[in-house]
């Protein structure tokens, strides 16, 4: 039977509309759930969360709200099976792919409940120590953090439904502001179901949650100045939305996480057959293949030594070789499916453009699927080489959103480095080498267009936490093409939920207004 996906809004769930929107098992193409059109009633659905919802949650200080949250996580934990079952209908995942959506988001959930019981019975913050502005000392100056009075929309992608909600929501809730999601269309299921379990479990009050799925129409109109807006998706959807008057007259701020050209580099002082060279290759197949290579944080591009470019090919190819893609159902395969077959039409559009300035060095889809046939969305993975790193262009403008990466050969660091800051901004960039001192170098001169720089050394080899994970401990998010947006970081996260005031005054009041208050620390 097709699920209807109806919307909660105002505290209340919305009676089933018809249906506008299928969603799809994408390796059977089954029928799994339905959404409706255009939402009804947000105008009205977002004043309640701003009032009613934001209420209830200032009410409470940090370490309550934390609780609550620690709550949910125990909730989110007991039906991991369902949510798994709906991962592996609605996305096509295996079991391990799932659990880097399904887990990965209760644990950073998880994380923030931690960080938040911490900040106890505090209900604002505060931000440095106060500014003695005049000579007598009594006129000061504090930085005081309060949250929003507004509520948190979050347009999330369609790769992670789980994790796309609660890294954000893990520190929009701690900071006591309501959220709204509207997940993508395509697998808003997962998302569906989780918000569904919070809201029957009654651990938050009303209007705290709220979800709309399918149509975005009318979600920006209904944003007034004291909302906030995290999107993640495509640059080009990111750029409507800046253009829209919510966020470019009213100042509604804006978290954009778009497209992201992420490079990993193999340091020049590799050889093959090195630790180092192993390792290398062994994190990219896996950073490559993990979800079908739909993460915003997967290696596009993949910098080697020039002379090292073939032995890198054909050490990935024999690792690319021996991993089954098809019906994840199937216990044999390792790699499912994309989520649908758009993506599969996108990931071959994108793949005929890379190949007009890069060879193949590895194409998978000489192997037969696995319990899937040629209308489902599984793709193979596929190593491109480029011809001339110079030359090349579309490898650095264009993102594949699939398992495909492009091996490029530089001449030395240096120009490794000017390679990686053509991707014009990106999540992450990851280096592999033996020297830690190479490694500090590249961190310098990377970390300017990187959101993220992963150092890897054999020492951390099997400790590091992988180039594609995002931890809760770091921030994500990059500048330039990557939407310039930062999420996550531990407690830097909570910035974005707060409204940072300049209080200046006599030192008594200040003091007075501190009280309840926490000092911002990292
Ligand atoms: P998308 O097509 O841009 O959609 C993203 C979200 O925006 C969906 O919820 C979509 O709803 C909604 N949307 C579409 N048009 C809109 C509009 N005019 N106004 C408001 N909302 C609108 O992106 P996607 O295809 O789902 O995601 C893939 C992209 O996301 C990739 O390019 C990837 O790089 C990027 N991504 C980035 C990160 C990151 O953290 N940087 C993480 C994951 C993915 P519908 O689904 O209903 O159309």
């Amino acid at each position: 039977m097709t699920t209807f996906l109806n919307n909660y809004l105002g505290g209340q769930w919305q009676a089933a509309g018809s249906a506008v929107h299928t969603l799809r098992d994408p390796v059977t193409g089954d029928t799994l759930a339905a959404t409706g059109g255009a939402a009804q009633g947000l105008q009205e659905g977002f004043a309640f969360a701003r009032t009613e919802g934001a209420k209830a949650l200032q009410a409470m200080s940090y370490g309550q709200r934390a609780a609550m949250m620690a709550d949910m996580v125990k909730l989110l934990q007991s039906k991991r099976d369902d949510y798994y079952a709906i991962s592996l209908a609605n996305s096509g995942t295996t079991k391990a792919d799932s659990g880097v959506d399904v887990d990965g988001g209760i644990f950073t959930l998880g994380f923030y409940a931690k960080l938040g019981a911490a900040l106890g019975d505090a209900r604002t913050l505060t931000d440095g120590a106060a500014a003695v502005m005049s000579k007598d000392q009594l006129f000061q100056s504090q930085h005081l953090m309060v949250p929003i009075r507004g509520l948190a929309l979050f347009i999330n992608a369609f790769n992670f439904p789980s994790w796309g909600l609660w890294e954000k929501a893990g520190p929009a809730l701690l900071s006591g502001v309501p959220v709204v999601v509207k997940p993508a269309t395509v697998t808003a299921w997962l998302t569906h179901q989780m918000v569904k379990d919070v809201v029957e479990a009654g651990i938050l009050p009303p209007g705290a949650i709220s979800i709309v799925c399918g149509s975005s129409a009318g979600l920006l109109d209904a944003l007034t100045p004291f909302d906030v807006l995290s999107f993640t998706g495509s640059a080009e959807t990111a750029a409507a939305i800046r253009s829209h008057p919510a966020i470019a007259r009213d100042s509604v701020r804006a978290n954009i996480e778009a497209d992201s050209l992420n490079v990993s580099i193999l340091g020049d002082d590799a050889q093959p057959g090195s630790e180092i060279f192993d390792l290398y290759v062994d994190n990219l197949v896996r950073d490559m293949t993990i979800k079908s290579g739909q993460r915003c944080t997967a290696p596009r591009r993949a910098l080697v030594p020039k002379a090292l470019m073939h032995a890198v090919a054909e050490a990935a190819a024999a690792k690319l070789a021996a991993i089954r893609v098809g019906n994840p159902r199937n216990p044999e395969v390792a790699m499912g499916s994309l989520v649908s077959r758009e993506q599969y039409d996108s990931v071959q559009h994108g793949l005929a453009l890379l190949k007009a300035e890069s060879s193949v060095m590895f194409d998978g889809s000489a192997q037969p699927l696995l319990d899937a046939d040629g209308n489902s969305a599984c793709v193979a993975p596929t190593l491109l080489g480029v011809r001339d790193a110079d030359a090349a262009t579309l490898v650095h403008n264009h993102e594949v959103f699939g398992p495909v990466s492009s091996l490029i050969g530089y001449r030395d660091t240096a120009h490794a480095m000017a390679i990686a800051h053509r991707g014009l901004g990106s999540l992450v960039a990851s280096v592999y080498s033996a020297d830690n001192a190479l490694l500090a170098c590249c961190a310098n001169e990377l970390a300017t267009s990187h959101g993220r720089v992963h150092l890897v050394s054999p020492e951390v080899g099997k400790t590091q936490t992988g180039h594609g994970n995002v931890m809760p401990a770091s921030i994500h998010g990059g500048p330039g093409r990557a939407g310039g947006g930062e999420e996550l970081g531990g407690l830097r996260a909570l910035g974005f939920y707060h409204r940072k005031s300049a209080v200046q005054g006599p030192a008594a009041a200040i003091d007075m207004a501190k009280q309840g208050s926490t000092a911002l620390s990292y």
